[in-house]
């Protein structure tokens, strides 16, 4: 099965993006939970989830994301785009959509987007606290209860657990490489960028 991966840069606004070379982005509403929503063609409505899965090639589906993780999902005649942050990390969201393509389908491949890097993103203590010995790994302390979170590692630990062994990582930091890429925690911006899969 081939696709093809859209990532939006600076000054575009992947809230603005409706289609994609004439296809529409089926974009969900997401609220930092952990359910898997499918889209097939056709329907336009957005779902309220945190992963969307589809099998249809006439439409796109994408996440948006300035720090969080997207994470591109790339099984036999499906495929499925993850948005992670802490919270969605810690509700197990990138398991929950491995698992969910894994009933009808076989993930083969996880593919992570331009989300914030390891030495950008600092939490606190009340973050800390919240993950499993698991996922010790991914943090690293630097003083005054603040550590910095390895996003990626604690999604790579999660897509392992479910199973999946293949692994493509896209260049880029949010905040490093802020010249191309939206930072909510540089900029404070409600601006975004979409990171959209579609099957060709
Ligand atoms: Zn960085």
């Amino acid at each position: 099965m081939t696709y093809e991966i859209f990532v939006s840069k600076k000054p575009l606004d992947g809230r603005e993006i409706e289609e994609i070379k004439g296809l529409p982005v089926v974009k969900p509403i997401q609220v930092h939970g952990n359910l898997v929503a499918f889209v097939g063609k056709g329907k336009s409505r957005r779902p309220k989830a945190d992963a969307v899965v589809t099998d249809s090639k006439e439409i796109w589906i994408g996440v948006l994301a300035a720090d969080c993780l997207p994470i591109f999902l790339i099984g036999e005649g499906v495929v499925g785009v993850v948005h992670a942050g802490w919270r969605g990390t810690l509700k197990g969201i990138a398991f929950n959509a491995v698992s969910y393509i894994n009933k009808f389908s076989r993930v083969k491949k996880a593919i992570f987007g331009v989300s914030i890097c390891k030495f950008c993103y600092e939490v606190g203590e009340d973050v800390r606290s919240l993950f499993p010995p698991m996922y010790d790994g991914c943090f690293k302390e630097i003083g005054e209860g603040k550590f910095l979170f390895d996003i990626k590692t604690a999604n790579l630990i999660q897509l392992k657990s479910a199973g999946v062994r293949d692994f493509e990582f896209l260049e880029g930091c949010t905040c490093c490489d802020n010249h191309l890429f939206y930072s909510y925690r540089k900029e404070k911006t409600q601006k975004r960028n979409l990171f959209a899969i579609r099957i060709t």
